[in-house]
């Protein structure tokens, strides 16, 4: 197995760091990260009293003590790492796929 690699148009290779990972202790649910994502990989989430992850519905008011950023459509990603890029708090954790 190798990493997956894109030859660009330039003829450099890249090497897509596709996102693994969101540390949820670390996250202050800012949403910075999901709004530069082109992909719609991410979604904020809520963390209950025991820490299980809830949905979050708009129409309701939710019973969470914080709201956590997850990774909702990891198959949508493209592994540009501009999440990881904007993050403060250095949440999300990248790796390349293996072919
Ligand atoms: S992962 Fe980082 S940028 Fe995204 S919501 Fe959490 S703290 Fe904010
Ligand atoms: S690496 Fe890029 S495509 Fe993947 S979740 Fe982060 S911003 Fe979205």
């Amino acid at each position: 197995m190798s990493e997956f690699t894109v030859t660009l148009p330039s003829g450099e290779i890249w090497t897509p760091q596709f996102i693994s990972a969101i540390d949820r202790e670390k996250c202050i649910g800012c949403a910075r990260c999901a709004r530069v994502c082109a992909r719609d990989v991410l979604a904020l989430a809520g963390v209950d009293e025991e820490g299980e992850l809830i949905a979050l519905d708009e129409d309701e008011d939710e019973e969470y003590e914080k709201k956590v950023m997850t990774i909702a459509k990891a198959h949508n990603c493209i592994g540009c790492a501009a999440c990881a890029r904007v993050c403060s708090k250095k949440c999300p954790s990248h790796a390349p796929a293996r072919v």
